[in-house]
């Protein structure tokens, strides 16, 4: 499929090889057709996958620091791009600007901005109405020259700045950006971004903050006359002059069209192009890399890898020692900039687009240490700088009779070990990553010099400090090491020097049946080989014909043991070998079969490729011999292929979790190759290639064992590869990633997959109006997305807002307003609360849909605030239909007086009692008590910040999670149907106990020094009440089954439990007079469900002459969908606090 650049290119060839002279800039009406037919053709796709995403995580940025913003949009078209963000963000845009040349635009543009939809008005905040002026951008330098631009049009300042559509017609576009930058109310923070889908953006060393880009949009463009007429002249970006050359070249330019324009089955009516689009987000810090050059030198270089040579990164700097490096880092830290590291250039994103490329080229020493004079290196170690290729490294350690598992071909660099490293001697020795024993690696938390592991002393540098979690960051480079700091030198475990006996088979394949059936045979035959012999097998076409190649490695310290006239079983089934040749490391380099033998030895030399590569068991198993041979029949090149190296020995035996590189159990990798001829780099031919890869990838993905993290970027179809990467070890790499590259500096390596949060939370805010629940909301938003231990998605939303939208409907008010002016939403209370109370009344589940549609409607985030609540216990009420999420409540109070002066102030003269609890009886609450309470009196963020922090952060702790993930799941125990999680367990883990105990007792948001007693039932209360009561140095009260404790007791009954066999009552009792009289008294026990044990307990605390005011409840994990909590309150509990630690969906 042609991209619309190559599009571009060839419709002004065409027009120039016609001679067709003089053109013209297209009027407002041809721009706005062409406009228009790209937009419609390029679908809502892009918008809805890229271009909101995007720009919705860089607002939510921006809006860290300012409550509102003001944007300044420079050709939006007809309608703004930010009027299609979430709601949430919209409303925070307080002032809107936009350039907008086009008459017809500038007037449709006005026009959207002022309609109110149904869904309201796009931009529904503005302070003041929108100003749109018809003329182009202009930047501040260029004004004064400028006619055009009027006095004072564009002095304004803006927070975002936005350059909706490839800045068409701005050349050079980096003094529009200058231009832009300049316009930012607070010179230190505001953000220029630009959507761009025209090719290359050329900026001139310009660095830009983020960068992100959607590689798979495509335009599709009906197949007629008429349409081509307005499509063609918009992309050339000219029309010619004079209706005869004018009817010419359209006939030229739609026969282009035609050509290059891809048909698609599932549309036939149409033509294709592949339209990439660019996002590249500027702060004030964009010219700041003077600052880094005059520091560390420039270098002009060119990278294998043909992908990253079409990335213009901003500058390439060449360290030659760690200060230089530690130079880049801090200067990226100062500027909030990222940087892509240079090893062996072999990845597609070792250069980035206007990203600062650090090139290791100068760290090229390879040290053999035979005997070392550190206690660990008692081995042969080689200590190899982070710029050393392959062939570096095999060169000179064969030299000194040793060698390191490393890959097959020699200029592959960095990257190849400190992401996996699969190569021949894999089955004996391990991965390269597993060979590492120690790293210096520059920070780029602290652009300080770190030394990991075991590093020969000789080797330290001066600087290098040891860091505090050291052991867990030399696990995380052996695998992900790409992106956790800047490596600067690795130590490896070094082995005796191999030398290899290749055996070479090429096998035609006479149909598809052949071909799988060969498979098997390979599989088989590579089952049976010793640790160090490995096969490699090729699925391959040539000459018209599918082949497999196959190539047996065997190695030998000596040599001595290779009997090349011995037949191997490979004789028996493959018949003669093509080849046998017995090399030493460095001849092996040429034996590789793409190299020497296919295609005339890797296209003649002269072919790029891209690579992905998934892991796989049993290749010789129907379904997935027929899936590889399916793929090599698809290929869309005959030099296409796939290439599987066998694993197993030495790779299996290394634990999944002992380093990052977490899938070990496979048999082969199967790395995917598009190859195409060099010199249609660029072209359909490449962009086909990586297509097949791509859908050969997804198609075995499911039958994989995981993915090879090695060759993966951020282009978005690497994500479902990424997030199989690194096995079980994802959640624990991506919190290390959190931790040590909090600033993103290495946001283009292979990308982590975010760990999602298990534990979802949910808090609704309740409270009197006035209180200040919405206020409180938003700062809790931004305590948790600025949380330092977790990366998370916080948003606050009202479920009134529903209401609201109904009501205006039906009654003609106005949305806006009742949004948003407090005065007016006020006036309106009576009406709407009546409005309310009617719906429930012909709707009895309307408070459950209103609620699950903001919960749905925020699924993406890990923490939920829902304000505006009218429920009278919502906890207890909602709980079970969002089972498998924690829903707590905090009660937001203040004063009638400070209410009172808040509404005021918010211009309602009013005593209004009016609560979002509207309707219900207010003394209702006497029987509710919510999780939490905040007293807002004071002013300002201060009180609510350290709320927040105290007592909302605890549960997004990690230890919550460790301590989830120490439950086991039992499915169908006791009987069909239930899922066991089994609590107790906890007590049989390392640390278990401990960590159960701790977190009950910091869970508590009482006041231990007040608590009289811990009480507990058998059983399970009383192995976690027991452990807590002992840390908090608190009396154990004993609740037992009837008649196991001494006189004088009390007594009540208590119904079994729901997946108890015994449904008899039974009847449970504690001694008299053990809590003393008016003590708080906590009761723990290890599970909440139906609620019928802790029920019975809290009766039998109330015979005992214990109020129920005095009692908190604790539980290790609670199951919501049994509904405990209501069952308590029915029972008269409703005031008594319960804290569960974890939550579980299950039955
Ligand atoms: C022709 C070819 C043959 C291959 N053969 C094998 C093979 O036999 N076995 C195998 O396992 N893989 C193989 N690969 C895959 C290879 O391991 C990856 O492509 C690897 O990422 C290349 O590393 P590089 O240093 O050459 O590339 P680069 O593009 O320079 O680096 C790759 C990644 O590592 C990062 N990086 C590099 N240096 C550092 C550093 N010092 N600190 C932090 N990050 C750094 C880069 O930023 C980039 O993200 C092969 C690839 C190719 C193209």
């Amino acid at each position: 499929m042609a991209t619309l650049d190559s599009l571009k290119h060839a419709l002004r060839r065409k027009a120039k090889a016609l001679a067709l002279v003089p053109k013209q800039p297209l009027s407002d009406t041809q721009y706005s057709a062409g406009f228009e037919i790209l937009v419609q053709g390029s679908g809502w796709t892009t918008y809805q996958d890229f271009i909101i995403p995007q720009l919705s995580q860089l607002l939510v940025l921006l809006l860290n620091s300012r409550t509102q913003i003001s944007a300044l949009e420079i050709g939006p078209g007809p309608k703004s791009v930010l009027g299609f963000l979430p709601y949430n963000l919209r409303r925070r845009v307080s002032g809107y600007t936009a350039f907008e040349p086009n008459n017809l635009y500038a007037a449709d543009l006005k026009e959207w901005l002022c309609s109110t939809s149904e869904a309201g008005l796009p931009l529904p905040c503005l302070k003041n109405a929108p100003a749109i002026h018809q003329i182009p951008f202009i930047p501040q330098d260029d004004k004064d020259n400028d006619t055009r631009t009027g006095a004072g049009v564009n002095d304004e300042k803006y927070d975002i700045i936005l350059f909706c559509h490839s800045m068409y017609g701005m050349e050079p576009k980096r003094r529009f950006i200058e231009g832009a930058l300049q316009l930012f109310v607070e010179p230190q923070g505001g953000l220029v971004v630009v959507f761009y889908r025209d090719g290359v953006l050329r900026l001139d060393g310009l660095v830009c903050h983020r960068t992100a880009s959607f590689p798979t949009s495509v335009v599709r463009v009906a197949n007629d006359d008429e349409v081509l007429n307005h499509f063609a002249p918009f992309i050339a970006g000219f029309i010619t002059q004079g209706v005869d050359r004018d009817e010419a070249i359209r006939a030229s330019w739609r026969q282009v069209c035609r050509t290059l324009g891809r048909r698609e089955e599932a549309h036939p009516d149409h033509l294709s192009f592949s339209s990439p689009v660019v996002m590249a987000a500027f702060t004030q810090n964009a010219t700041t890399l003077p600052e880094l050059t005059c520091q560390v030198s420039l270098v002009n270089k060119t990278v294998k890898n043909w992908e990253a040579r079409l990335h213009r990164p901003a500058s390439i700097m060449r360290p030659t020692e760690d200060r230089h490096v530690q130079q880049c880092v801090q200067w990226a830290l100062k500027h909030g900039a990222s940087l892509t590291v240079i090893g062996g250039g072999h990845s597609g994103h070792c250069l980035w687009p206007n990203v600062v490329a650090v090139d290791m080229s100068a760290f090229d020493q390879v040290h053999i240490l035979r005997e070392g004079r550190d206690s660990f290196d008692s081995g042969p170690l080689v200590v190899a700088g982070a710029g050393c290729t392959t062939g570096d490294i095999v060169h000179k350690t064969m030299a000194a009779g040793v060698t390191v598992p490393l890959g097959a071909r020699p200029s592959v660099g960095a990257g190849l070990w400190l992401q996996g490293g699969i190569g021949h001697l894999a089955r004996l020795h391990g991965l390269a990553c597993d060979a590492i024993i120690g790293a210096v690696v520059v920070s780029v938390d602290s652009g300080q010099v770190l030394c990991v592991g075991c590093v020969p002393s000789q080797h330290q540098p001066a600087s290098a400090v040891r860091p505090e979690n050291e052991m867990d960051l030399l696990c995380a480079l052996k695998g992900a090491g790409t992106n956790f700091g800047i490596v600067t030198s690795v130590t490896f475990r070094a082995y005796t020097a191999q030398i290899y006996n290749i055996r070479t088979w090429i096998v035609p394949l006479s149909s598809n049946l052949d071909a799988r059936l060969r498979l098997g045979e390979f599989d088989r035959f590579a089952r049976a080989l010793s640790k160090n012999c490995s096969a490699d097998a090729y699925l391959y076409w040539d000459a018209g014909l599918l082949h497999l190649g196959v190539a047996m490695f065997e190695s030998s310290t000596t040599g001595l043991t290779f009997a090349t006239a011995v037949p191997t079983p490979g004789n028996s089934t493959w018949g003669v070998e093509v080849d046998i040749k017995t090399v030493d490391g460095v001849g092996l380099f040429e034996t590789e079969m793409y190299v020497s033998r296919m295609h005339g030895g890797h296209g003649s030399g002269k072919t790029s490729s891209f690579k992905r590569c998934l892991f796989l068991k049993c290749i010789g198993e129907a379904n997935i011999a027929a899936r590889l041979v399916a793929a090599v029949e698809t290929r869309p090149s005959p030099l296409c292929y796939l290439h599987l190296l066998q694993g197993g020995g030495a790779v299996g035996d290394v634990a999944a979790d002992a380093t990052a590189f977490g899938c070990r159990d496979w048999d082969f990798a199967c790395v995917i190759t598009g190859v195409w001829p060099r010199d249609r780099d660029g072209t359909e031919a490449a962009r086909s290639a990586v297509r097949w890869v791509y859908g050969v990838a997804s198609d075995l993905l499911p039958w994989s064992e995981g993915a090879y993290g090695a060759d993966l970027g951020p282009d978005p179809r690497d994500a479902p590869l990424a997030a199989k990467a690194f096995g079980r070890n994802g959640p624990h790499l991506a919190r290390l990633k959190h931790r040590l590259d909090p600033h993103h500096i290495l946001a283009y390596a292979c990308p982590i997959p975010k760990a999602s949060m298990e534990q979802k939370l949910i808090i609704l805010v309740t409270g009197e109006s006035g209180a200040g629940k919405d206020y409180c909301a938003e700062v809790w938003v931004s305590v948790f997305a600025n949380c330092a231990h977790r990366s998370l998605t916080a948003r606050a939303v009202s479920i009134s807002d529903t209401t609201k939208r109904e009501y205006a409907a039906a009654t003609g008010a106005d949305l806006d307003r009742l949004l948003w002016d407090r005065a007016y939403k006020e006036q309106h209370r009576p009406a709407l609360t009546t409005f309310y109370q009617e719906q429930a009344r012909q709707r009895p589940r309307l408070p459950e849909e209103h609620f699950l549609d903001v919960v749905y409607g925020a699924a993406d985030v890990d923490v939920l605030l829902i304000t505006g609540m009218r429920d009278e216990a919502p906890v207890a009420v909602l709980s079970h239909l969002v089972p498998d999420r924690r829903l707590l409540d905090v009660h937001v109070q203040a004063s009638e007086q400070t209410r009172r002066a808040r509404r005021r102030c918010h211009g309602d003269s009013k005593d209004s009692k009016g609560s979002n609890h509207c309707g219900s009886d207010p003394s209702i609450l006497d029987y509710y008590c919510s999780t939490l309470t905040f007293d807002n009196h004071a002013t300002g963020n201060e009180a609510a910040e350290s709320f927040a922090k105290r007592y909302l952060l605890p549960f997004v702790h990690n230890d919550l999670e460790r301590l989830a993930n120490m439950v086991r799941a039992v499915p169908d125990f006791p009987r069909p149907g239930i899922e066991f999680r089994h609590l107790l367990g906890i007590s049989q883990q390392p640390g278990g106990l401990a960590l159960c105990a701790s977190l009950l007792q910091t869970h508590f948001t009482g006041d231990w020094a007040k608590v009289g007693a811990v009480v507990c039932c058998e059983a399970g209360g009383f192995v976690y009440a027991s452990a807590l009561a002992l840390r908090v140095d608190i009396p154990l009260v004993l609740i037992r089954e009837a008649g196991k404790l001494p006189p004088p007791t009390v007594s009540v009954g208590k119904a079994s439990s729901h997946i108890s066999y015994n449904s008899k009552e039974k009847r449970i009792e504690m001694e008299q007079d053990v809590v003393p009289r008016g003590a708080l008294v906590v009761v723990v026990d290890d599970v909440l469900s139906s609620g019928k044990t802790l029920c019975a307990m809290l009766q039998l605390l109330d015979k005992a002459g214990i109020r129920a005011d005095d009692v908190s409840v604790m539980v290790v994990a609670e199951f919501p969908v049994h509904r405990g909590r209501q069952l308590l309150r029915q029972h008269g509990f409703g005031r008594v606090k319960i804290h569960s630690l974890l939550i579980f969906g299950g039955a």
